[in-house]
């Protein structure tokens, strides 16, 4: 059970959604209408519409602001653009790539996957505000986790929106990490942020919101170092969290389409070579990998067909 929302939360609905769509975390002023942070993977996009009308109750959306441009975080801006006629604020570091629509800098082609494409109206530059409501949303930078990527923070109420920074347990893969580009200091510097904001409540990208912010930080620092001294344990890591989104997003593939796409990818590529390539190949990496998922029952493997478990 998530614990009970207090004062802080005021003002503010959260949409706990799953690992492959993002939480949804409506923002809502005095007059009625309403923010969105960000909006989820494209496959859920009629169903993000459908939650979101139902929680918006008539009352206009005038934005989405998205804390980085992941598939799962920004899949739906299209379609909740199209269903809303709001406007899409993205971070800086991304405005000339959404604009060009370029799927390699955006992440969606070396991490083979899906996002529908949508125009950007602005963006929001880190130590910029959003004064909604009873807040007052400060954009704060937070690479690590994506490069890009910022957090909201309302100083007031002591209330962050960490997007993948920081989970009740843990925070998102390391992206940087996985193409050999240094990123664990950045890591540890948000955290150390994050420490130094004094939140009293954090509304993650994926989960329900928390208030024991120290216990979070302590985890994710302890995993953290755990990746620091064995940085293939976070490789290895990151190369299932891939697999087990691409089989969120299949839901169920034969088994040479799925190698296709493993091969073709070049996360997977790089990985593999970041670890000394193992198994001789990318196909018998593949295949361990999905031995490993398989027996830990995050994924199902019947004769010649992979499924999402
Ligand atoms: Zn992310």
């Amino acid at each position: 059970m998530p614990p009970a929302p207090d004062a802080a939360l005021h003002g503010l609905t959260i949409l706990e959604r799953g690992w492959l769509s993002s939480n949804n975390v409506l923002l809502h002023d005095d007059d009625g209408a309403a923010w969105l942070v960000d909006s989820s993977h494209v496959l859920h996009g009629a169903q993000t519409v459908a939650l979101l009308r139902q929680a918006l109750r008539g009352t206009p959306l005038m934005g989405i602001v998205n804390t980085h441009l992941h598939s799962d975080h920004c899949g739906g801006n299209a379609a909740v653009q199209r269903a809303f006629g709001c406007t899409i604020t993205v971070p800086p570091g991304q405005w000339a790539a959404v604009q060009a629509w370029d799927e390699q800098a955006l992440s969606y082609r070396p991490t083979g996957q899906r996002c529908e494409r949508f125009v950007a109206d602005a963006f929001l530059q880190p130590g910029q505000s959003l004064q909604i409501g009873g807040h007052r949303w400060w954009a704060l930078a937070a690479p690590g986790h994506d490069p890009h990527s910022i957090v909201l923070f309302d100083d007031h109420q002591g209330v962050l929106i960490s997007a993948d920074a920081l989970w009740e347990n843990g925070f998102g893969v390391v992206f940087p990490e996985l193409e050999g580009e240094a990123a664990f200091d950045e890591v540890a510097q948000v955290l150390d942020l994050i420490e130094s904001l004094d939140a009293r409540w954090v509304v993650p990208g994926h989960g329900a919101p928390f208030d024991d912010v120290a216990g979070a930080l302590q985890r994710a620092r302890r995993r953290l170092d755990g990746f620091r001294a064995d940085p293939a344990r976070h490789l290895r890591h990151g190369a299932k969290v891939l697999v087990k989104y691409h089989l969120l997003e299949e839901r169920q593939q034969p088994w040479s389409a799925f190698l296709a796409w493993f091969t073709e990818v070049d996360l997977c590529r790089s990985i593999w070579h970041g670890l000394g390539r193992p198994e001789g190949s990318l196909a018998g990496f593949a295949e361990r990998l999905v031995d490993e998922l398989v027996a830990t029952g995050a994924l199902d493997r019947r004769d010649d067909l992979l499924l999402d478990a």
